[in-house]
């Protein structure tokens, strides 16, 4: 195989392995599941053959988000990131590679790579989506896209390779104050299993998603062991209901 075909099924392994991890994140996984191109030919299937590889979401919430004309920027720009565009079956997609697409590991150090031109559309589109404004503080001055994680060294992403949502618009001081933040938040992980951590996210998204986050934390702020502080903690929650219809 040339080099090249290495590279871009190393690249190919990157997205399937980001993708998965994104519709975890967005609780969309489900059934959802790839298939090998060579499998899914001997599966007899008529459409999308020529492709690199398939993905197959009947039975996902994805099916749903990408058949009902939802916002798919963020799956779209996951998919580009990475080198490669999908063509969409009604519960497959087929996924090929850009014409020319340069797959090659960037050499040298992380702030060269953040020189490359796929870092600066990426980051655009970062500061774009969130409107020009910290995301934290909401001023308007100049802002960093900032990665709220980076995979293990093994995977090896490049900058651009995650997902829009992995990345925040921030001020220069709330920048400077996130990186410190997160070392915190890891350092409290220290005492939670992978289970309470596991059970952390959902619990928090779901709780944040019938009240607003502030007062959801003021909840938890605010229990304890007698009766008046369960009624108060309650009657904040009461007070934060999200509107859903
Ligand atoms: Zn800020
Ligand atoms: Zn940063």
């Amino acid at each position: 195989m040339q080099l090249v075909q290495i590279d871009m099924k190393l690249n190919l392994e990157r997205m399937r392995a980001a993708i998965t991890e994104w519709l975890i994140k967005e609780e969309m996984l489900g059934d959802a599941f790839f298939i090998d191109i060579d499998e899914w030919r001997a599966r007899g299937e008529t459409y999308g053959t020529d492709s690199l590889l398939v993905l197959v979401f009947d039975g996902s919430t994805l099916h749903t988000m990408l058949n009902l004309g939802c916002d798919t920027e963020e799956f779209d720009d996951l998919v580009e990131s990475f080198g490669f565009w999908y063509e969409l079956g009604h519960s497959w997609m087929g996924f090929y590679p850009i014409e020319d697409y340069d797959y090659s590991r960037l050499t040298g150090s992380y702030s060269t790579k953040l020189r490359d031109p796929r870092w600066a559309k990426k980051a655009a589109l970062v500061k774009e989506r969130a409107k020009e404004s910290c995301q934290d503080c909401g001023v308007k001055q100049p802002l960093d896209a900032h990665h709220c994680y980076y995979t293990t060294m093994r995977q090896a992403y490049e900058p651009w390779e995650y997902p829009l949502s992995a990345l925040r618009a921030l001020c220069r001081p709330c920048h400077v104050r996130r990186e410190q933040t997160e070392i915190r938040l890891r350092a409290f992980a220290a005492s939670l299993t992978s289970d309470q951590l596991d059970a952390l996210r959902p619990a928090l998204s779901h709780a944040t998603y019938w009240y607003e986050t502030a007062a959801v934390f003021s909840f938890l702020s605010a229990l304890g062991p007698e009766e008046r502080h369960l009624q108060a903690a309650m009657q904040i929650l009461r007070d934060a209901r999200n509107e859903h219809d």
